[in-house]
């Protein structure tokens, strides 16, 4: 884990910068960072409330979502988000907190995980679809080529049904 100790935070606005190398990070399914991690932020202190503004900078490589290859997606989030000591047995009192804003989260332990911290950032920069290129040709659907780099000679003459139906209202109107 790689933690911020917060009981090493003494006054009111500190600042932290630290460069990960990929291999520190916890590996994802959805993708690989492949580029060192810059972290760079402000720690605003309010007594027990921590703000932390600033940054994460890396690359990452996504799989194509059509072709399926690998390709480099830079990251330069920004964040500003807020840590509340997490309370057990909270009384009524400590429900105030906003449980619906989204950047706030809880600290336990004197710590955050600055692992976690970046990790979301990542994920909150992906792509809703990720694709290599604009105009990615992807993948044979019969043999599986990868029609970028070769071609083949199946048949991939389907059309889709709703086109289809529109061409021939179309066409009907015309012979009117
Ligand atoms: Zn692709
Ligand atoms: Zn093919």
């Amino acid at each position: 884990m790689l933690a911020l100790n917060l009981s090493k935070i003494r006054t009111a606005h500190e600042q932290f910068e630290q460069v990960y190398q990929p291999g520190a990070l916890e590996r994802t399914a959805d993708f690989r960072v492949v580029a060192p991690v810059t972290l760079a932020f402000d720690i605003h202190k309010d007594k027990q409330q921590f703000r932390l503004v600033g940054h994460v900078q890396t690359t990452l490589e996504l799989p194509c979502s059509r072709c399926l290859d690998g390709f480099e997606w830079p990251v330069d989030a920004s964040f500003d988000l807020r840590y509340h000591p997490h309370v057990e047995n909270a009384g009524e009192g400590e429900h105030e907190i906003e449980e619906d804003d989204l950047t706030t989260a809880f600290y336990e332990h004197d710590e955050i995980d600055l692992g976690q911290l970046m990790q979301e950032q990542f994920y909150l920069s992906l792509p809703m679809k990720p694709l290599c290129s604009d105009d990615c040709k992807g993948l044979c659907p019969v043999c599986g080529t990868n029609l970028n780099r070769g071609t083949c000679d199946c048949k991939r003459d389907w059309e889709d049904p709703r086109f289809a139906a529109l061409k021939n209202l179309h066409t009907t109107k015309k012979e009117f």
